[in-house]
């Protein structure tokens, strides 16, 4: 029996085009998966030729498209920083343009579109500007998701103790462990305070309601009533958010 034998390739189909796996099996019928992570794997008899292949990549391609986008609602981007003047920094989902001055005192200023950091020259090294600029992220975090997490809780009418913490997560703004801890993407910080409060009210829901039903839904158009529109914002600049 022959094992299975992967390699790598393209297909492009117009303006369409994308970098698959390609794994050649004992198998019968051609197959295509996505994973979460946009990775694509073809799957293959060792009869199946490259024309056969082609013509089933073409009845499928829209099929792709759709899950790409799909998956892509869902990826919380990352993108390398650099640290220097002039890069943005999406805070509270305003964009700011990050400005460097040279000063004898470490500080953080938040002015009309622009984040001012004054450091001394001998610090200018991107590694100094990145801590001190998650350092100060870091504080205003806590601040502002405790802040919004005290004030939803006491609309769903919550009185007792509930946990926060903070945890750093790829595909997820926030968990629900239990009535008594839950918690939230550190990432929040760069979204807008009416998409970090959507996250709050799904978390703090999950309290009373478990499942995503209808009796979820009731409650959060009874604390929320835009939520669906928020979410989708939320979508959106979760996908632009750098840092
Ligand atoms: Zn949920």
């Amino acid at each position: 029996m022959k094992s299975s034998h992967s390699q790598k390739r393209k297909f492009r189909y117009g303006s369409f085009e994308f970098e698959y796996e390609f794994i050649q099996q004992e198998r019968k019928t051609l197959s295509l998966t996505i994973t979460p992570q946009l990775k694509v794997i073809v799957k293959a008899p060792f009869s199946a030729d490259n024309n056969r292949v082609d013509q089933f990549l073409k009845r499928k391609w829209r099929w792709l498209q759709k899950q790409i986008h799909f998956f892509n609602k869902f990826q919380i981007k990352t993108y390398e920083k650099e640290y220097v003047s002039g890069e943005s920094i999406h805070y509270l989902g305003k964009q700011y343009k990050l400005i460097i001055k040279f000063s004898h005192e470490n500080n953080i200023e938040l002015q009309k579109k622009i984040l001012l950091v004054h450091t001394s020259e001998a610090q200018k090294k991107p590694s100094h500007i990145k801590k001190l600029i998650s350092d100060w992220l870091n504080r205003n975090m806590q601040k502002v998701l405790s802040e919004r997490f005290e004030s939803i809780k006491a609309k769903f009418g919550y009185q007792y103790k509930i946990k926060l913490v903070y945890k750093d997560m790829k595909n997820k703004w926030g968990i629900f462990y239990s009535k008594n801890k839950i918690a939230l993407n550190p990432k929040l910080i760069h979204v807008s305070r009416t998409c970090i409060d959507y996250v709050i009210t799904h978390e703090l829901n999950h309290i009373k309601n478990m499942k995503h039903d209808k009796k979820f839904l009731h409650s959060m158009n009874k604390i929320m009533p835009k939520w669906e529109v928020i979410k989708a914002r939320l979508e959106e600049q979760g996908a632009q958010i750098s840092y």
